[in-house]
């Protein structure tokens, strides 16, 4: 025989003890993968099997002069070639063994690597039959009907030097647990591992024949499409882009007519680079199923983790998508397995808590959540010729995602939210005002004078007390960001927004975590985690901090209210504006430098909409809270202590110093003297740098400090002016500007952009740090405070020259 025969490959757990033979192909996932390469199992290594133990399981292998064992279902993932076979590869005559011969094994080894196995699944009757006879010219039978190929056809065909095993599968819709199909098509793909999947998917049909490619994401393992029945796409004038959705998708599309051989040569071109490794379309992605379920999947993966049994066999993601759908062939097929009680009962646990919360079997949420992952991907790239839209408007969507009417029903409800937010929280802010007023005089005069007496009444309760009062707007703001996410009208926002997103090279996804931003940016780079890719994660990160958080409202509302007489609203929205300007200019810089390389798109789902419940968007509600929350008990708290300890320390002796002295001699006030030359080209005064020294912890805290800077003046002391007026009165009392008023509404002005601009507060860098790493911390905090200068010197000295 000649090199050129087909010859048959075995698994490593087929040889008998003593058979000698070469690695040629290992198959599996990563994790197994990995540890089969590193104990030795390498394409071209030679093993024996030194003994089967009497259940066959497990046996011992003896490579590289060492002996390890192996489990039969490890073994069974490993293709060889015996001694035998490998003579039929090799021509010329050898000496000795050719298992000796390192020429020999490496043409084996080749050959071995040169064999695809490939497998055609798709819906009934999307032409798979069809396209496996042209590719093998074999004549199977083809029907018009549902379940012609019951079962499966093996071929071989040559194609670009490569041998190309190629199996027919029976049709099937699904590959749920439904009928003997499903059960048969999965079986093939988790058991033989085909190291390629054709899936055929009819043009003419897309929604329906793409629940099944979605399904096989899932399972993470190489697919191309061969998108058959193009002639009838192309006949009704339909356009669809396809090569948009393969690289959303990140499997490589390709336009095919069966019935007529054509595309197929350009099919399995494809299907040997996706073997390769050298199409650049093709990636792994993951659908996200909505926040509830993907937490859900990462509970149980946590567990899968802890088994290697089942890490080796399955991918992990596709375990728990399966386990949370309730599919009993599968979960019964795990629980088979030993130690896997904990992942089914995590798992039971997971379906349980979906079911109370949509009121409906987890398999039909996760189905609805594949639907609205091939819905968002169409709308984006298939365009019906005549108007009437085959791609089913999801009712209200006729209004959300329509081309004129979308964007103001969009900016209405966005108004809408920040002035519910607003005003209905002004009034419990209040009342929490009242509450912590009330709580410091109690302290105040039922407890002794002294440092533990001031660290409780000005540091504790008047830093944290400061910050909590912006709780309800908080809550309110979450309950509505809730609302929309679970009515589904947030994902319809991020569609619209995609476009425009996409012209500061970010996703429309990204925008609901920056809409988050303007109420706290913590919990807003959080979020960043339901993108899909590392670039946008990052770079939404990172122009969060732009966009102007609760926290830093007061401190507006402060300077605005005392130094500008009209136009309260407008500038306000201003200080908004810049922010987002200057995010949506650093998204620019950064994609034109650091992120330049460009990301492939990917699909943003559509959900169904629902009905909201109370009490899942009060649970949504307040699973964002409690991180604002933790926020106040933890770092503002800390900050609070740190700065009133720095504004406390060193204690004067000689008492007819008042505090504002006090103040200027203590630790904090001396750190603001240090920097005062930094900040004075800015116009700013040494109390200001306090400030600004303080709001690192929180942005509220300057509001605290100044209130505590400049309420305390020698001048002012016992009359009760605001501390508005306190600010409009303040003068220089020293430098070269000595006599002048400090504050004037371009200082204002510039100071406000300085805030908006500056830091991130300590919560979100780190933050920022444990949702990327050190790097992008340390850069978010130099970028931002010398691009805060910056704007700052600007608009202070530009404003100088046209304001006297
Ligand atoms: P299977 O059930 O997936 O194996 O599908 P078959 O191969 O049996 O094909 C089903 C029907 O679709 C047959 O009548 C084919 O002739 C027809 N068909 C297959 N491919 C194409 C194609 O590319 N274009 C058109 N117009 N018809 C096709
Ligand atoms: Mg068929």
């Amino acid at each position: 025989m000649s090199s050129e025969a087909a010859i048959s490959y075995t698994l490593l757990s087929d040889l008998k003890s003593g058979e000698t033979a070469v690695i040629t192909k290992i198959k599996g996932y990563g994790a197994f993968r990995k540890r089969i390469n590193e104990m030795g199992f390498i394409p071209g290594t030679t093993v024996k099997v030194i003994k089967k133990a009497p259940l066959q399981d497990p046996i011992e292998y003896e490579l590289m002069n060492y002996r390890v064992s192996l489990r039969k279902s490890e073994a069974d993932l490993i293709e060889v070639i015996s001694e035998n076979e490998a003579k039929n590869i090799v021509e010329k005559p050898f000496e000795g063994t050719i298992l000796s011969n390192s020429d020999c094994i490496q043409k084996v080894v080749k050959k071995g690597q040169r064999t695809i196995d490939v497998a055609l699944v798709g819906n009934p009757n999307s032409g798979k039959t069809t396209l496996f006879n042209h590719v093998t010219g074999k004549r199977e039978k083809v029907g018009n009907y549902v379940g012609v190929t019951v079962e499966q056809k093996t071929a071989q065909l040559k194609h670009a030097g490569y041998d190309i095993h190629i199996t027919d599968l029976p049709g099937t819709y699904s590959m749920s647990e439904y009928s003997p199909e499903e059960l048969y098509v999965r079986k093939h793909l988790t058991e033989k591992m085909p190291d390629v999947v054709i899936n055929v998917v009819d043009a003419s049909n897309l929604e329906r024949n793409l629940f099944l490619t979605t399904q096989l994401i899932d399972m993470n393992i190489k697919v191309v499409i061969a998108l058959n029945m193009y002639d009838e796409l192309e006949e009704k004038g339909d356009s669809f882009d396809y090569k948009t959705l393969g690289k959303m998708i990140g499997i490589p599309i390709i336009p095919v007519v069966a019935t007529k051989g054509k595309g197929i040569d350009e099919l399995l071109n494809i299907v040997i680079d996706v073997y390769e490794e050298k199409e650049s379309d093709y990636r792994h992605i993951h659908i996200s199923y909505g926040a509830d379920v993907n937490n859900a999947i990462a509970a149980i993966r946590e567990e899968i983790n802890k088994n290697p049994i089942v890490k080796d066999k399955f991918h992990s993601h596709y375990v728990a998508v399966k386990l949370l759908e309730d599919d009993k062939h599968f979960t019964q097929q795990i629980a088979n397995i030993p130690d896997t009680e904990n992942i089914i009962t995590c798992a039971q646990k997971e379906v349980k808590a979906i079911e109370r919360e949509y009121k409906e079997n987890s398999s039909a949420v996760i189905t609805d959540a594949k639907y609205a992952f091939i819905r968002g991907a169409l709308k984006e790239t298939y365009t019906v010729a005549n108007n009437e839209n085959k791609i089913k408007n999801h009712g209200l969507d006729a209004l959300f995602t329509n081309k004129w009417l979308g964007f103001p029903v969009f900016l209405f409800l966005m108004f809408l939210m920040f002035q519910v937010t607003f005003t209905l929280g002004s009034y419990p802010q209040e009342w929490i005002e009242a509450g912590v007023k009330w709580f410091g005089s109690l302290i105040q005069n039922n407890m002794s004078a002294g440092a533990l007496r001031d660290l409780l009444v000005d540091g504790i309760i008047g830093g944290v007390g400061g910050v909590i009062v912006f709780l309800p707007n908080i809550i309110i703001l979450f309950f509505c960001i809730s609302l929309m996410e679970d009515t589904g009208y947030m994902a319809r926002a991020a569609f619209l927004m995609d476009k425009l997103m996409h012209g500061i090279g970010l996703h429309g996804k990204s925008f609901i975590p920056l809409l988050m931003g303007f109420g706290c940016n913590v919990p807003a780079i959080m979020a960043t985690r339901t993108l899909d890719n590392k670039k946008d994660r990052i770079l939404t990160m990172l122009i969060i901090p732009f966009m102007s958080c609760s926290a830093r409202l007061p401190v507006y509302i402060l300077l605005i209210s005392a130094f500008f007489t009209h136009h309260h609203g407008l500038v306000l929205t201003s200080i908004y504006a810049v922010g987002i300007l200057l995010g949506v200019l650093t998204a620019l810089v950064l994609n034109k430098t650091s992120f330049r390389k460009k990301d492939a798109p990917f699909v943003m789902e559509l959900p169904p909409y629902r009905m909201p419940t109370l009490r899942n968007t009060i649970i949504h509600m307040w699973s964002k809270s409690v991180q604002y929350l933790k926020k106040m008990g933890t770092i503002i708290l800390l900050a609070s202590i740190i700065v009133w300890a720095l504004g406390y320390f060193p204690r004067e002796v000689n008492s007819s110093n008042n505090s504002s002295t006090q103040l200027e001699n203590s630790y904090i006030g001396r750190l603001g003297h240090f920097i005062e030359p930094v900040i004075h080209p800015l116009g700013y005064d040494w109390k200001i740098g306090v400030s600004l020294l303080s709001g690192l912890a929180a942005k509220e805290i300057v509001v605290s400090t100044m209130g505590v800077l400049y309420q305390s003046d020698a001048e002012t002391v016992g009359t009760s002016a605001s501390l508005q007026t306190k600010l409009q009165e303040q003068e220089f009392t020293g430098g070269p500007r000595i006599g002048q008023k400090v504050f004037t509404p371009l200082v204002a002005y510039s100071l406000m952009l300085f805030i908006l601009i500056y830091f991130p507060c300590v919560a979100a860098v780190a933050a920022i740090r444990k949702e990327s790493n050190w790097k992008w911390a340390v850069f978010s905090v130099f970028y931002s405070t010398a691009l805060a200068w910056i704007v700052a010197f600007l608009v202070y000295n530009v404003g100088s020259m046209f304001i006297a």
